[in-house]
């Protein structure tokens, strides 16, 4: 008899935990919750970063 079921350690998803992180722009710290984002909430919504047509 063979052994049918081989115990394979679960795959930890590779989350990104959010994790305090500064600023691109105001150099300040903040939380970012994904690992692609650098600017804070509040660069992105006062300066028009990712919207450049907004700007006049
Ligand atoms: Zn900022």
């Amino acid at each position: 008899m063979s052994d049918s079921s081989k115990n394979k350690k679960p795959e930890p998803d590779k989350e990104y935990v959010a994790k305090s992180r500064k600023c691109l722009m105001c150099r300040k710290d903040f939380t970012s919750a994904w690992a692609g984002e650098r600017v804070c909430k509040d660069c992105k919504q006062t300066a028009a970063w990712n919207d450049s047509s907004l700007a006049a």
